[in-house]
This record gives C-alpha cells, sequence and structure tokens, in this order.
C-alpha cells in the first residue's frame, strides 16, 4: 500500500508516518530501522551481526539495503544510539549506497570515525548531538535521552512525527549509580509520558531475565577482591568498548599497584579513543605497551584482553593457545572473561578456558563467579520502562523471536491494549495516522554476507555446507588438443568424501565408470566443452549417490595437451 493511499484511508488529518524494520527483529544484531513521513525518512542505527555459523569463518553480515537504493523518499539524517558493532558496524556499508548526515554522541561518533577510517569512506557528515538538545532532520524533531548501558554516551530516543512522538529506547538499562555518573534520565522519559507518546519502540534483549540486570558499579568491589588475591599477573577480557568496564579495572589496578596493558589491537585502540573522549581520564603511564610490560614484576601488571567470546585470532585466544609472541600464562596468574558467552560460541570460549587451566591459571567467568553484569535492561526494568513512557503503541525491537514475543507479552500485562501491541519482523512495517498504528505492506529485508570486507555471495554458505557434509571429488580428463581424443584414464582426487584417498575400492570403481561413460561420449574433447564437464559431474555424482549415499561436489578438469 503506498503511502498516498494510506493517506486517503486515514481517519485522522495527521500525515502518516512509517516505521519500517530492516534489521534487528528477530536477531540480536544487524539493527536498522528507517522512519518515514512525506518523501522523507531518517534511519536509527545501522549494525552488523557476527554470524554463528562457523563455515562462515571470519565473516560478517549486514542487513541488505536494496530497499534503501529503490527508495522514493530522502534521507535526511543517520541517527545512532550508540558505539556497538551490532548498531553501528555496518556504517561503512551504508555509505556507499546512501548519504546523510550521521548524528551520534561524542563517544560513538569517536568509534564510528575508527569505524570509517578502516574502510574506504571519504568524508562523511558527523554531526555530535548531546541529551535534552533537539534537532531537527526532514519533517522531524529528535531528542536523546540519557540511558545507561554497556558502552558510555548511549541515548534513547524521542522522534517528534507529525503523526505523533516515537520513542526508541535504543539499547538500555536502567543502572542507577553508574560508573560515569551519568544517570539514566527517568525524569525526561516521565515528561514524555505526560505528554503522550504514540509509540514506543524498546529493548527486548534480556526478557528472559527477572529482576533487575544490576549496576555496572557493583562489580568493582569483586573485581578488587579477585585482584588483590592474585599472586601473578592479572588478566581481564571484556568486550573492547565496555569503557565502563576499562575504567573500573584500571580504578582497581590502580588501587593494587598494578599498571594496566591492553592486549590487541581492538582493545589498544578503545583505551586511546576512551582517554581521548575523557571517558578514561588516567595519568599517563597508567597504561603500558605490551613491549615495555615484558620485563616488570608480574605481580604490578593487569593485563585487558580482547577475545571475550574466544575469537581464534584475539589476543586471549593466542595467550591461551600459548601462542603470544610476548605473554605466556603461568601458574599463579588469574584471568576473569568479563562477558556473557554469546550463544553459539560457548565451545570456543570454553577452549580457551581449557587451555588457561592447562596452562596454570586460574580462571573466573559468569557462571561460576560474578565477573560481569549485562547491559540490557532485565523484565523489571523494561516494565519500568513502559510505566514511565505509557505509549499508546509498542513494538519489541533487539531480539529474536521469542525475546519479541515474551516482550510484548510484558507490555500488554503492564497495561498497552493488546490491539495496540506488534509483533513485527525484519521486512514489516508499521504506520502511524495520529489516531493509531497498523501493520502496513512488507518491504524488502534480508542478510548479506561480508567476507574480506566485500558483499559475498549468497550461495557461499551452502556451498561450504555441502562441502563440509558431502566433500569433493576433483575428476580430471586427459584429452589432446590435436585430435581431440581421450589420451588417459579420468583421475579421480577425493577431499572428505572416501578415506585412503587414489587407493580407495571406491575411487577406483568411480574412475572405471567414468571411463565407461566418457567412451560412449561423442567428442571432440575439448577443454572448453561444457556438455562434456556436465556429464564428468553427472557420472562422477551418481556413482556415489548409489554406493555411498553421498552427494559430493564434482569439480571436473579438462585438461588439453
Ligand atoms: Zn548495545
Amino acid at each position: 500500500m503506498g503511502l498516498d493511499r494510506v493517506m486517503a484511508e486515514s481517519t485522522s488529518t495527521a500525515v502518516p508516518v512509517r516505521v519500517a524494520v530492516l534489521g534487528g527483529l528477530g536477531e540480536i544484531g544487524l539493527n536498522l530501522m528507517v522512519i518515514e513521513c512525506a518523501g522523507r525518512a531518517i534511519l536509527v542505527d545501522c549494525g552488523v551481526m557476527f554470524p554463528d555459523e562457523p563455515l562462515l569463518g571470519s565473516g560478517l553480515l549486514i542487513p541488505d539495503f536494496s530497499w534503501l537504493e529503490s527508495r522514493r523518499f530522502e534521507i535526511d539524517a543517520i541517527v545512532l544510539t550508540h558505539a556497538h558493532e551490532d548498531h553501528i558496524g555496518a556504517l561503512p556499508y551504508l555509505l556507499r549506497v546512501v548519504s546523510a548526515p550521521i548524528y551520534g554522541t561524542a563517544v560513538t561518533l569517536a568509534f564510528v570515525r575508527r569505524r570509517i577510517a578502516e574502510s574506504n569512506v571519504s568524508d562523511p557528515d558527523l554531526r555530535a548531538i548531546a541529551p535534552r538538545r533537539s534537532f531537527s532532520a526532514g519533517p522531524f524533531t529528535i531528542e536523546p535521552i540519557r540511558v545507561t548501558h554497556s558502552t558510555p554516551d548511549s541515548i534513547a530516543l524521542a522522534i517528534r512525527t507529525p503523526a505523533g512522538t516515537i520513542v526508541h529506547t535504543g539499547d538500555f538499562k536502567i543502572d542507577d549509580s553508574p560508573v560515569d555518573g551519568q544517570i539514566f534520565d527517568r525524569e525526561r522519559f516521565a515528561e514524555l509520558g505526560r505528554e503522550g507518546v504514540a509509540l514506543l519502540l524498546s529493548d527486548s534483549t534480556n526478557v528472559e531475565r527477572a529482576g533487575r540486570s544490576g549496576s555496572e558499579s557493583s562489580l568493582k568491589p569483586i573485581l578488587r577482591e579477585i585482584m588483590s588475591r592474585a599472586q601473578g599477573r592479572f588478566f581481564l577480557s571484556a568486550f573492547s568498548s565496555h569503557l565502563h568496564r576499562i575504567r573500573q579495572v584500571t580504578e582497581v589496578a590502580r588501587e593494587c599497584g598494578r599498571r594496566v596493558v591492553p592486549l590487541g589491537r581492538r582493545m589498544a585502540e578503545s583505551v586511546r579513543l576512551g582517554s581521548e573522549t575523557g571517558q578514561l581520564g588516567f595519568a599517563p603511564g597508567m597504561f603500558l605497551e605490551p613491549g615495555e610490560a615484558e620485563f616488570m614484576t608480574q605481580r604490578n601488571l593487569a593485563y585487558l584482553a580482547s577475545g571475550s567470546q574466544g575469537e581464534p585470532l584475539s589476543a586471549l585466544a593466542r595467550v591461551a593457545a600459548g601462542a603470544h609472541p610476548r605473554v605466556a600464562v603461568e601458574p599463579g596468574d588469574v584471568v576473569v572473561l568479563s562477558s556473557r558467552f554469546i550463544p553459539g560460541n560457548e565451545k570456543t570460549i570454553g577452549g580457551v578456558i581449557n587451555g588457561l587451566y592447562k596452562l596454570g591459571a586460574e580462571v573466573y567467568y559468569e557462571s561460576v563467579a560474578p565477573v560481569h553484569v549485562s547491559g540490557h535492561a532485565s523484565r523489571d526494568e523494561l516494565e519500568e520502562m513502559i510505566a514511565l513512557v505509557r505509549p499508546r503503541s509498542f513494538v519489541p525491537i533487539h531480539g529474536e523471536y521469542r525475546h519479541l514475543s515474551r516482550h510484548l507479552a510484558l507490555a500488554i500485562e503492564a497495561g498497552v491494549p493488546e490491539r495496540n501491541c506488534f509483533l513485527l519482523e525484519d521486512g514489516d512495517t508499521l504506520i502511524l495516522d495520529g489516531v493509531g498504528a497498523r501493520r502496513g505492506r512488507v518491504v524488502e529485508a534480508g542478510r548479506v554476507i561480508i567476507e574480506g570486507g566485500e558483499e559475498g555471495d549468497p550461495a557461499l554458505v551452502g556451498e561450504r555446507r555441502v562441502l563440509a557434509r558431502e566433500g569433493a571429488i576433483t575428476a580430471v580428463v586427459v584429452v589432446s588438443a590435436k585430435t581431440g581424443k581421450l589420451l588417459a584414464d579420468p583421475y579421480l582426487i577425493s577431499r572428505g568424501v572416501v578415506s585412503g584417498n587414489g587407493t580407495s575400492e571406491h575411487i577406483r570403481r568411480a574412475r572405471e565408470e567414468l571411463a565407461a561413460r566418457l567412451l560412449q561420449y561423442r567428442g571432440p574433447f575439448t577443454a572448453g566443452d561444457i556438455a562434456l564437464k556436465e556429464e564428468i559431474t553427472r557420472a562422477v555424482r551418481r556413482y556415489f549417490s548409489d554406493e555411498i549415499d553421498k552427494r559430493p561436489v564434482v569439480i571436473p578438469v579438462v585438461v588439453e595437451v
């Protein structure tokens, strides 16, 4: 349905506003939302997702921008809620198809600058914004509101539109004693609630957890206790953008007479950005380079390592494998994995923990000690958000289907009328018309694989799955360039299909069958003959399918000599 028809059908005189979800509803990550009115639009966030698909290797996923490319509206702003990769990571790719000013708080923009510097985008138009300071973009007036989360300077957005106010929470929790003293702006949410909010879009990540998530600052005494008992070096691994945690570890290290050594490129970068933006206000010399620390007394060192999810090339994984060029863990060392284990990563992280134990370290992680506090609101906080904002309509965001589903039920319980609660998924749209909200038509949305910084072929993962499950056979056929005749029996090379490569009975019989089939093939045989290659593929695949129920990838190679 076009917006014109929506307007014609509407019982309200307000210009309708369409909210379109291009990512983040149905998965954790890939967050991207479009808010559109009368041919103008703003985008909120633009994140990546790290796939839990081992066959993707180091690839990552970004939202599909096809709908934005084919758009019939102007984009006036890209507004970012905070510095996490699942909210800003896809920006370099978005900027290839959309050009618009990018709005974010100081810390968010510092991380965006780094993200963009790593890509080929030149001169993005970055505009700093601050809580309670409204700015306008097209038909919208946008007010950032301070929230607390696991990266500093995080904001929610109150977006005033011709069809009413939309509140987008970003990622948040309600921390009443945050590390940087910047408290969650309850008052502003309550004022908006009294004014009237047409739609609340709220973070669903932790809806499965009862109660409240607790304050980040509650970690400090625990870290102090563990660090002061450590005989050797202290290591802590956390997300590198978690500047509050880095700050707390550094404060505790200072108290314990240790100096802090960032390990890994990302962590070193974050410490630098944190110092530049005033989030880590420590005396020069508090942080050391790994090379400077090598000859210092071990008891005087605290390492901050990237790789809390066990990423194979990360500093922590190398240390755990005994393969770090500068740091070797020894008995007496203590390692704290201060993060949630993202589902899908447990095995890899388990391997890292095993490695650390083998080297003699003592290891603390969330399931054995309270060494992590979540940055997302648990149920009581989510309920509080709904009670503050008192929205007419509600859409749960940031979560897998089960999170969205539970959050929807929570909103209904909290008093939002059921008919005004919408469970949207990627590609869904919602129309606000000044009176109420209703579903609009579905738009194109999806995921795109990025490998080595470039867009990958969507068929890639499917192909790798087949390779992993079925294996591959290379079939080499040698022909004479002069006569166009077969010169020798075909040769088969197996990878992951049968054991005893070359000596296998199956390989021998498959060769015989292929040779027999080639005898019936009407030549002449040439390297460019596509029908010949198809014939080879069919013959080899049929043999393995009939005999051992496998359908390997067959790579036909015709060599002319
Ligand atoms: Zn976040």
